[in-house]
């Protein structure tokens, strides 16, 4: 409907009168305007990608004057005469278009090797130092995404540092003691340390050979890849737990334990995994999905009651205790029966009934029902009372209630123990007993469950353990000798039980069961001797020191603090083939350890000069100190080593205590949220158990990497993301493009890493976009300051106020950007400056600034006013965004067209040696009132090119340069502001400059406008209530040959008859025509 005659359109927002295809355009344009001010009004919490049709907007609406003649000329196109092509100023630069990143950033790295910049520059900055510590990742090669998104985390941190002047050191770490390690089978390459009892045991030069090819091997593996990402590291000297000084300091940790009390030996139920048959930590179980148990309700017989003529008297001798239980192995360990004082029991009469009316379901062929229910003399059984309807359908009968007592009634009533017949007590749980599943009446077996170990403690219940390393009855367990307690006993115990009529039913159990995290075999509860560190001895100093650590995210907080104050002690002792020993000799007949200061001392000047092999190999003898040595066949060595979480979290000790320039606490550790459990806890006891303070001043966890849809990444769904892929792209070009690792590095920027993050091919193809767009903005840049010098710069005061703006803008954005940084959220920088390089500049100060930096003159105030404002924002951002993309930054710094001077007059050959940058508090001051009334100007432009949009769809114009622009608004204060604009000062700040138009006229009343020029007009809302009226018209005068601008100044010097004024003075200041440069 677009059409020659005028009309005026009222600007609802929701309504086009335009063509299809025109309104098209502008709900895309609208939508594109809304998501910034909606962004604008939430920070960018939700706008994490800008819009793609964000980027396009001007450049497909708008075609350009001078660029465009100039590029045409350039190409050999006829268009005009082409006589002052040579006078326009083209941006030149040797910065690609292209990044070409997997030829440019390895350049870039060995740049870097090469004058050793991160060393030098951290050996420079003298802002204090700044430690963030690494945690060692096992070293076995297997480099994932978990691994690129945590390094790169830490390098942009690192990177950011070194800009504050900081001295960095960042010492990478790689665990050795590892069981992954050992399931490699790798033995030769991998570790270092000899498998216990292997009566070949290497000498101690091979020993150290293998050491040595460890280093270079699985650390080279991972170092190649890491620094593949742009990851600056010592990686020279990295540190390996292995290490003998590492070893010996872990030593050190442990005596100093154990002389302030804190390390003791129990005997406790531990996780045992009989599949590597040692004692697991919580922190290395998992709970795979569909374990199924056998579980089966039992019966035991009361044999007395405490007092004669108690209330359930009147039942004997035909009572019995009904249990349940999800591990019948464990009832030759039965100690005793544990109820709740406040539930109330019910003594019931079983009601079998008759087979007729049993249903049969298919779950009855998985059920086994026992003795009890088929035999004719059904005995009374105590029950929970609120569970008698569960069991009443779960066994199928009638339960009558003859009863009913408190649990606190029950107490001391002796039993017969199922299997050997002995008598046992009836005893008082805890709040672990409840009515949710069983019976109320928990089995209760002191050497296999922790709340029993608790409640067998109260009563003094013998600790039974009948079970051996394999996971198999020992003789203790009497006829169930050398049966698998997961397998053959089990059945073996169950069967037993129903022979003597003490079995209700057998059915599958489904429930989280633990497993070892290694072997994805079950574990079992098993109470064996260990060795302990007691947490309770520190746990109020281990509450004092979490609280005075900054965690972020901030709920960190909690969960470390749930996790340690409910923490029983920890089980240090581990008995595995490899790592470090529990430095302890026992003696042969008393059993008893030795461990005192001399011992532990001598142990590790040993350790620190041999290793921990040295524990192996040596005779008891050498491992004696001087005085016991007499006695040496007295000892044996103890055969444990050390809990694989007390070797990391000795780290803090063996690395940050050790080398030069580290410092204790560090100023930050950076892992997953698994470790809150692991390294963070394990360094957080040691620390305060010996030294009373956290190892860390911060911490920061992050999430796991899912797939675009949020799934768990594996290899049967085929949906893994392979960090080297992304960077060097995979077989299928086309698919798999080689992004390089800047665009990996943006990826990290851009994601709330607190939760879980995702990626895929999609978010990486939008990264790409974004990166290229960046990319452009400083090449822009670069181009337009190609004969740029410092000298040049216009003085603040001076300057246009466009130019004031963009230095506020700029400024602005610097000083988020570096809140951003120091609260460690990079994903409100990266909306930052995504935003920032699009709407504040490509979308508006590059495109308004290409008419004066092209033809305003080489050498002219407009071009080097413009060009001053350029020369900050370049040098300005490259450092904003060096610690997120190095590469590009570094690749944009050698190709300066002008050198950098820093305070000290040293030049800044590389990016990382340019610093911060200063904010400038001038700039910032830019008046308030200013800042606001180039809001409106913005939004004003917005309305004008919808304005323009439809003239140059009704072909009323091509360029916008043939456009001149009518505004009248209501506003008067407004109005005398635009009015001032349309002849201002400084010919930069022109309203028509701003449109891109040739002229803007201010009309008092809309009748004052020439009504038969004007053919497109219409009434748009400014912020929302201020309504302008805006009509378009052809613009006045002729067109200026040189810059494209209409003036009727055409035509008026007789020796430039088609240059408007301005081209005719800039072609007078510049006799000598500026070479053409076309890049
Ligand atoms: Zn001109």
């Amino acid at each position: 409907m677009a059409t020659q005659t005028s009309h005026t359109v009222l600007s609802l927002r929701g309504c086009s009168p335009f063509t299809k295809s025109s309104s098209f355009g502008l709900i895309d344009f609208r939508r594109c305007s809304s998501s910034i001010e909606l962004s604008s009004l939430f920070n960018f919490t939700y706008c994490y990608i800008y819009p793609r049709n964000a980027y396009c907007t001007h450049s497909k609406r708008r075609s350009r004057g001078p660029v465009m003649a100039a590029k045409k000329e350039s190409k050999g196109t006829k268009q005009g005469d082409g006589k002052y092509k040579h006078t326009v100023d083209l941006p030149k630069t040797s910065f690609g278009m292209r990044a070409n990143s997997s030829i440019r950033e390895p350049e870039i790295q060995k740049l870097w090797d090469e004058n050793q910049v991160f060393k030098k520059v951290s050996e420079k900055n003298n802002g204090g130092s700044f430690i963030l510590h690494d945690g060692p990742p096992y070293a076995n090669g297997d480099l994932h995404m978990g691994h690129a998104l945590n390094k790169i985390i830490k390098d942009i941190i690192n990177r950011y540092k070194l800009l504050q002047n900081c001295k960095v050191h960042y010492i990478p770490g790689w665990d050795c003691h590892g069981l992954p390690i050992e399931l490699k089978g790798n033995v030769a390459v991998i570790g270092s340390r000899c498998p216990k009892g292997v009566d070949t045991y290497k000498t101690e030069s091979k020993s150290s050979q293998v050491c040595q090819s460890n280093r270079e091997g699985t650390n080279g593996i991972f170092q190649g890849l890491v620094s593949r990402f742009g990851v600056w590291a010592d990686w020279d000297h990295p540190y390996l737990t292995l290490d003998p000084e590492y070893e010996a300091a872990q030593i050190e940790v442990f005596g100093q334990m154990v002389f302030k009390g804190y390390i003791y030996r129990g005997r406790k139920p531990v996780h045992w995994s009989p599949s590597s048959r040692t004692a697991l930590a919580e922190a290395e179980l998992e709970y795979p999905e569909g374990h199924v148990s056998k579980s089966m309700y039992a019966i035991f017989t009361i044999l007395t009651t405490p007092t004669k003529g108690g209330p359930i008297d009147e039942f004997l001798p035909k009572l019995s205790l009904a249990i349940w239980t999800t591990t019948p192995w464990t009832i030759p360990a039965n100690a005793a029966v544990a109820v709740n004082p406040k539930l109330q029991y019910a003594i019931v009469e079983v009601q079998s009934p008759s087979p007729a009316e049993i249903p049969s379901s298919p779950e009855d062929k998985k059920r086994r029902i026992g003795s009890v229910l088929k035999g004719q003399d059904t005995p009374f059984l105590i029950v929970a009372l609120d569970l008698i309807p569960t069991l009443e359908a779960k066994w199928n009968v009638k339960l009558l209630v003859k009863k009913t007592v408190f649990g606190s009634d029950l107490e001391n009533c002796r039993y017969a123990h199922p299997i050997t017949g002995q008598e046992c007590p009836v005893v008082i749980g805890g709040d672990y007993i409840t009515t949710e599943s069983g019976t109320g009446l928990v089995h209760t077996a002191p050497g296999h469950g922790q709340d029993d170990y608790l409640t067998g403690l109260k009563y003094n219940l013998p600790i039974i353990s009948p079970v051996d390393d394999e996971g198999k009855f020992t003789e203790e367990a009497g006829i169930f000798n050398g049966l698998d307690v997961l397998g053959d006993g089990n059945a073996a115990v169950i069967d037993h039980l129903d022979e003597r009529s003490l079995i209700v039913l057998v059915e599958p159990y489904k429930h989280k069961y633990p497993y070892d995290w290694r072997t994805k075999k079950p574990t079992i509860f098993r109470a064996t001797a260990q060795w302990f560190a007691s947490v309770e001895g520190f746990r109020e100093a281990a509450m004092d020191a979490i609280n005075q650590v900054t965690w972020t995210p901030p709920q960190a907080e909690n969960r470390i603090s749930t996790m340690t104050s409910s923490r029983s002690d920890w089980c240090i002792s581990r008995q595995r083939t490899w790592g470090v020993p529990i430095p302890v000799l026992y003696h042969v007949e008393t059993k008893e350890p030795l461990l005192n200061e001399e011992t532990v001392a001598h142990i590790k000047s040993i350790i620190s000069q041999k290793g921990s092999d040295a524990w192996w190999y040596m005779s008891v003898e050498d491992l004696l100190p001087e005085r016991y040595r007499d006695k040496a066949s007295d000892y044996v060595k103890g055969t444990d080593t050390m809990d694989v979480w007390f070797d990391s979290g000795s780290s803090w000790a063996a690395v940050l205590e050790t080398r030069d320039g580290l410092h204790w606490p560090a100023d930050l550790y950076v892992e997953g949220t698994d470790q809150h459990r692991g390294w963070f806890q394990s360094s957080l006891l040691t620390s305060v158990a010996t030294k009373g303070k956290a190892p860390y001043s911060g911490v920061i966890t992050h999430g796991f990497v899912l797939d675009e849809r949020g799934l768990k990444m594996s290899k049967s769904l085929g949906n893994v993301v392979d960090p080297r892929t992304i960077i060097e792209g995979g077989k299928n070009q086309e698919e798999a493009p080689s992004y390089g690792a800047d665009v990996l590095r943006l990826w990290v920027s851009s994601v709330d890493y607190s939760g879980d993050v995702l990626i895929g091919p999609q978010v990486l193809r939008q990264m790409s976009d974004i990166y290229r767009k960046l990319r452009g903005t400083l090449r822009f840049l670069l181009g337009n300051l190609h004969d740029w010098k410092a000298e040049n710069a216009i003085p603040y005061d001076e300057l246009p106020e466009i130019d004031q703006h963009a230095l506020f803008q700029l400024e602005t954005i610097v000083k988020n950007i570096q809140e951003s940084y120091e609260s460690y959220q990079f994903f409100k920088i990266f909306q930052t400056i995504q935003r920032f390089a699009i709407v504040d500049l490509s979308n508006f100060y590059f495109d308004v600034a290409k008419d004066r930096l092209y033809v305003g003159g080489a050498s002219s105030f407009t071009r080097r006013s413009c060009q001053t404002v350029l020369a900050f924002h370049l040098l300005s951002i490259v450092r904003v965004i060096a610690p997120i993309l190095p590469h590009l930054a570094e690749d944009v710094w050698q190709n300066l067209p002008f050198e950098y001077t820093l305070d000290n007059t040293d030049i800044a050959k590389f990016v990382f040696e340019s610093k911060w940058p200063q904010v400038n508090p001038t700039w910032l001051a830019f008046p308030e009132k200013e800042i606001q009334f180039w809001g409106k100007i913005l939004e004003l432009r917005t309305e004008v090119n919808k304005a323009l949009e439809t003239a140059r769809t009704g072909k009323l114009i091509g360029s916008s340069l043939e456009a001149k622009v009518y505004l009248h608004t209501s506003d008067d204060s407004l109005a005398v502001r635009l009015r001032n604009r349309c002849q201002p000062k400084i010919d930069a700040d022109s309203l028509h400059r701003i449109f891109l138009t040739s002229q803007v006229e201010i009309v008092s009343r809309v009748e004052d406008a020439p009504n038969e020029n004007i053919a497109y007009s219409g009434e748009y809302l400014i912020q929302g209530e201020k309504k302008i009226w805006i009509g378009v018209s052809r613009a006045e005068g002729s067109k200026c040959e040189r810059c494209w601008n209409f003036t009727a100044e055409v035509g008026s010097f007789v020796d430039h008859p088609t240059l408007c004024k301005r081209c005719h003075d800039v072609i007078a200041d510049q006799p000598l025509p500026a070479l053409a440069a076309v890049s």
